[in-house]
């Protein structure tokens, strides 16, 4: 067993760095009728069924930091490119 609320503070200590955040991926998908989402590096859990279990248990292996701008503007990029309403 672990503690969420320990890994959540050591994980937060890989992940976060003043306003920067890691993200490992920025991406169209067809869901809801059409997003753009981004995908975070960083969790304090470890579901047996994660889609994502290399990010969750080696955040420091993966991803770049992006300024909350930075992220908005990728997003909206995606959504125009992709003609998304
Ligand atoms: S599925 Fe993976 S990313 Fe989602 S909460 Fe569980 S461990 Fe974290």
């Amino acid at each position: 067993m672990f503690d969420p609320l320990e890994m959540a503070v050591i994980t937060e200590r890989i992940v976060c760095k003043d306003n920067l955040r890691k993200y490992y991926r920025f991406r169209p998908s067809r869901f809801y009728g059409g997003i753009s989402t981004a995908d975070s590096v960083g969790c304090c859990l470890r579901c047996v069924f994660c889609w994502s279990w290399r990010e969750v248990v080696r955040p420091e292996e993966y991803g770049k930091y992006y300024t909350p701008e930075d992220v908005a503007s990728r997003l909206v990029s995606i959504a125009k490119k992709k003609k998304l309403h």
